[in-house]
């Protein structure tokens, strides 16, 4: 078995990571501080940067600008592009755009591609995905979904009430998940829709436990009789649930490797605080229970680099329907490890680690989020438990 890299996504690896080191990460608290004043003259130079290194949606196909990489060249860069919580954006890899470049390429009408992909490819917009409604509606279980498109000439019109859709309020356009039948498998569909359009209310960002930060603002929307073309469907009708697998499998792998690259980040810069603190007589590095949290997270993080690529591996292959507990699995245990390596972290940096001078206190609030978005622990657990005991789960390299 090879497990090294192909030559060019070595080379494209470096880059990104050079990209990273030298030009992103010196100013990402700029542009955080920028993002609070909604200023955004950092992020966009560096973007420029971006575009002028051939760096710039990598996961796109030549022809809109990116690189034609699969989903494991997606998820090598966005490795790197994680280790800061305003990398991925600087690419224009961040969620959840990206998914939804994805899934408008797959799906999307010749006249959405114009309108829509062309300037989100290009950074020019942002959008969101409306998927998750309040109780009793969609959540972690869809099948709740209460929105409704019901048609209306050679369209439909859409009703319903969203939350929880990230950069909804500064989106061009949202793609919204909406019954059209009581089928449970073939009852939803999903649409392109024009966030300004008559009778798109956003009621309120919600406030959440971690700061904003650039998209990643949680907005709650109201849709009051809001009317959908026939162009503005995504796929066929009916094709709603199983459009959200295809988009939510890979998108959920480009999640993992993102927190990856953040528990890497945070990991390193224990090794760096241990090393020198003394205490007791000795480095910290020189205390057992501290090599023990070192060596827990470190594994953790292999078994989650492992696990990703598994999974990417096996959706090149083509065994999308196989690949689904994996992606499962995968999430379940980066989610998990990213919480617990930022918890250690603030442990083992003590006063330090609690303090905002260091980001771990931060990035730890936002990274509780990772076991509820796209599927909280519980839901991905039963995934994988359901495929074991129907003896699916055989495909374990
Ligand atoms: C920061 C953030 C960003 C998000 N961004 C988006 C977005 O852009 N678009 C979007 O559509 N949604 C988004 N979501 C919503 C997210 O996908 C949902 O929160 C998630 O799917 C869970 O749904 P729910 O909140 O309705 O929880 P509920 O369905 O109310 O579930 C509550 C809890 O019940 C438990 N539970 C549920 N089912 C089971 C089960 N079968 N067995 C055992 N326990 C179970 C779990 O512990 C779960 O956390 C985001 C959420 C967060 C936190």
């Amino acid at each position: 078995m090879d497990f090294s890299l192909p030559a060019h996504l070595q080379s494209l690896r470096s880059r990104v990571r050079d990209f990273m080191e030298q030009r992103i990460i010196p100013l990402e608290t700029t542009i955080i501080e920028e993002d609070k004043t909604q200023t955004y003259d950092t992020l966009r130079n560096l973007q420029a940067a971006a575009k002028g290194a051939g760096l710039w949606t990598p996961h796109l196909p030549e022809e809109f600008g990116g690189l034609g990489l699969g989903i494991m060249g997606m998820c090598v860069l966005f490795r790197e592009m994680g280790r800061s919580p305003v990398g991925a954006r600087v690419f224009n890899c961040d969620a959840p755009d990206q998914g939804n470049m994805d899934l408008l390429l797959k799906t999307a009408s010749p006249a959405i591609k114009e309108r829509w992909l062309a300037p989100l490819c290009a950074g020019d917009i942002t959008s969101g995905f409306c998927m998750t409604e309040p109780a009793p509606g969609a959540g972690a279980d869809p099948s709740n979904l209460s929105t409704t498109a019901t048609r209306d000439g050679d369209g439909w019109v859409l009703n319903g009430h969203k939350w929880y859709t990230t950069g909804g309020n500064a989106a061009s356009f949202l793609i919204v998940m909406a019954r059209t039948g009581e089928d449970p498998r073939s009852g939803a569909s999903m649409f392109v829709i024009d966030r300004h359009a008559p009778g798109v209310e956003h009621m309120r960002e919600i406030p959440v436990m971690a700061p904003p930060l650039l998209v990643h603002r949680e907005a709650e929307f109201r849709f009051t009789d809001v009317r959908v073309g026939p162009d503005q469907i995504l796929g066929q009708e009916g094709e709603g649930f199983m459009l959200a697998q295809k988009r939510l499998v890979p998108a959920r792998l480009t999640h993992c490797m993102r927190w990856l690259g953040q528990a890497d980040r945070a990991l390193q810069m224990c090794r760096e605080y241990v090393i020198e603190r003394r205490s007791f007589g000795r480095r910290l590095a020189e205390h057992q229970l501290i090599q023990k949290m070192i060596a827990d997270n470190a594994v953790a993080i292999h078994m989650g680099n492992l696990m990703t690529f598994h999974c990417a591996w096996m959706l090149e292959q083509g065994a999308g329907r196989e690949a689904r507990p994996y992606s499962s699995m995968a999430k379940n245990h980066v989610a998990r490890l990213l919480c617990q390596v930022l918890d250690d972290a603030i442990q083992m940096h003590g006063g330090l680690g609690y303090s905002d001078d260091l980001p771990f206190a931060t990035w730890y609030r936002g990274a509780r989020a990772a076991r509820i978005a796209d599927g909280p622990d519980e839901v991905h657990t039963m995934v994988v438990a359901r495929d074991f005991l129907k003896n699916r789960l055989n495909l374990l390299v």
